[in-house]
């Protein structure tokens, strides 16, 4: 990676550039929400086309001079749509919550109810935390999932019936099955509400055709680029023609600024790559390595919520080891795994100390892991678990996840 010029402006910036590199290149990354990126979408990122303003809307700016910026915006729009089969999308959200600040400003007025999924056992908190601007100023009822792991449709049906929502999101930051679109869709029609797919983890596999899509029974669809789908960070909002307006307007000037065209161009980038053939065999490879990872924990004597995953993660239950979350997700450090503690359905402990531990493969996979690496994962996480207080076998697993590591070299050109 070419640093050659803020080496000179700034060594010290460039150092702590350098070491993230390194920090990536030697440890094994499941955090279900992170990706890396192609060089060709970093390039696109790093353009000269962060200098330029763009307010508005391609050949509708308030600046002169964007000429090549609405070419790329118009790409990127036309990719989306294509790659997600809607008929309109803003690709200028600067993030994933600010795609769906977006979607209710352009749908609600203050006060007005929403029906999503409860942050602690899956949602996010841009659908209606009480910390977060949706939970502030909207009405929020919360659905949860069962004992297995999964949404109670009918519980969802029923507090629809019940509450009555404007707006109905469906979409997680933490679920490990399928997401059944069209049954939202037939709740959403009986109570008159509209409805919203986040679908800001799986959108890689929904592009790849190896989770059922959203498009034909959603309103509006919002994403994150850099989850599994391995763009840029930023966000994009997509919904039915008769929204459009009212997205956009939303966006802007309703909410953002000028737009970061040069994180667009990346976008446009990373849909192209999602287009190909060989982001299917990606896609299927994160679902292949998510279920290599489950089930050699599941061997290893761990519990996963909701058991076997269905998709790109999986949370760690560790009620039975009388080990939290917090702590195992630190010892995970230790051996070069970086994941983060989650909670599990009824977590007897807080938030912030919890006794889970979310998994995801979108990471590992771009680095080449396969099935056989994931159960040596599944072998070192369950070791670090397991010895948590040796700290030679913590030293030895360590060893053999910097192995694997090297195995699979990342960005190594
Ligand atoms: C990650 C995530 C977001 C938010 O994305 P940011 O870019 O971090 O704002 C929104 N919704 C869901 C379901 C997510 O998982």
């Amino acid at each position: 990676m070419n640093l050659e010029h803020i080496k000179k402006t700034d060594p010290v910036v460039a150092e702590q550039i350098e070491l993230e590199l390194k920090r990536q290149q030697e440890t094994i990354e499941l955090i279900a929400s992170e990706n890396c990126t192609s060089l060709a979408v970093m390039e696109a990122a790093g353009s000269v086309l962060t200098n330029k303003y763009a307010e508005g809307k391609p050949h509708k700016r308030y600046y002169n001079g964007c000429e090549h910026i609405d070419v790329i915006e118009e790409i990127c729009q036309k990719r989306a749509c294509e790659l997600f089969g809607m008929d309109h999308a803003n690709v200028q959200p600067h993030s994933g919550a600010q795609a769906n600040m977006a979607v209710f400003m352009a749908t609600m007025k203050p006060g007005d109810r929403v029906l999503s999924m409860d942050l602690s056992n899956g949602g996010h908190l841009s659908h209606g935390s009480p910390v977060n601007f949706s939970g502030m100023y909207f009405d929020v009822k919360s659905y949860g999932i069962n004992e297995y792991g999964e949404i109670d449709y009918e519980d969802v049906r029923k507090m629809a019936l019940e509450h009555k929502p404007k707006l109905i999101i469906c979409g997680a930051s933490n679920y490990s099955k399928i997401i059944d679109f069209k049954k939202f869709r037939e709740i959403a029609d009986e109570v008159g509400a509209l409805l919203l797919a986040d679908i800001a983890h799986i959108a890689g596999l929904v592009a790849a055709g190896l989770h059922p899509s959203p498009a034909p029974y959603c309103d509006f669809v919002t994403t994150t680029t850099h989850k599994s789908l391995r763009g840029p960070r930023g966000g994009i909002i997509m919904c039915k023609e008769e929204y459009a307006q009212a997205i956009d307007k939303a966006v802007f000037p309703g909410m953002q600024g000028g737009p970061l065209e040069h994180i667009i161009a990346a976008k446009a980038v990373a849909l192209l790559e999602a287009s190909k053939p060989e982001f299917k065999d990606y896609a299927a490879q994160i679902i292949k390595n998510a279920k290599a990872l489950a089930q050699g924990l599941m061997d290893e004597g761990l519990d996963i919520v909701g058991g076997m995953t269905e998709n790109h993660l999986m949370t760690l239950d560790l009620r039975k080891t009388g080990k939290t979350g917090k702590d195992m997700a630190n010892v995970l450090e230790v051996v070069g795994i970086t994941a983060n503690k989650n909670t599990v359905p009824n977590d007897p402990q807080s938030p912030f100390v919890t006794s889970g531990i979310r998994l995801g493969t979108p990471a590992v996979t771009t680095r080449g892991f396969k099935e056989e690496d994931m159960t040596e994962v599944a072998k070192i996480i369950a070791g670090a678990i397991y010895a948590s207080d040796n700290e030679q076998a913590l030293k030895n697993l360590r060893e053999r996840s910097m192995k694997l590591c090297k195995k699979h070299p990342l960005y190594a050109e």
